[in-house]
């Protein structure tokens, strides 16, 4: 499965003269996510979908494929796009004022965009985690894992 190019053209329909044609995030830190290999595959050329409802295993037909599906694809996507809605605007609020005067209300209000990006980072890694979990348990309840469970810690996390 590859990740499809950034659609320049949409990104700067839906934010004029923003610089939203960043390369993605798995371009950007290739070398780094290959070396701590959240997604490689195992002994067997099995790897564990990255979403974290199916983490079904499935043998890759393509290099760098992490998800089982379109489908999985697609759920996940959906799943970054709502969290990153989230996101955004106390990324924008920290990033305004983050250098604001100690005792402003353009500081609390500084603090307060990184505490709220603090319990969404802590509340989506741990609802990840726990899907994941869950997922496993369930193909395990069916024997669908034939092996050791993989580690939930890291799956679905830096896909
Ligand atoms: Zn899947």
């Amino acid at each position: 499965m590859t990740v499809a190019p950034l659609d320049t053209a949409r990104a700067h329909r839906v934010a004029p003269g923003a610089v939203l044609n960043l390369e993605p995030f798995s371009s950007f830190a290739h070398l780094e996510l290959a070396a701590v290999q959240c997604t490689a595959v195992d002994a067997d050329g099995m790897l564990s979908c990255v979403q974290p409802d199916c983490a079904r295993q499935f043998k890759p037909r393509l290099q760098n494929q992490t998800y089982c599906c379109a489908a999985c694809k697609r759920a996940d996507t959906a799943e970054f796009r709502a969290v990153g809605l989230k996101a955004a605007r106390p990324l924008l609020v920290w990033r305004t004022y983050r250098y604001a005067k100690a005792g402003t209300p353009e500081k609390a209000l500084c603090g307060r965009a990184m505490a709220y990006l603090n319990r969404l980072q802590s509340g989506w890694l741990n609802s990840r985690k726990g899907r994941t979990a869950a997922a496993l348990k369930r193909q395990w309840s069916r024997g669908r894992v034939a092996r050791g469970p993989a580690k939930p810690t890291q799956k679905g996390v830096l896909s």
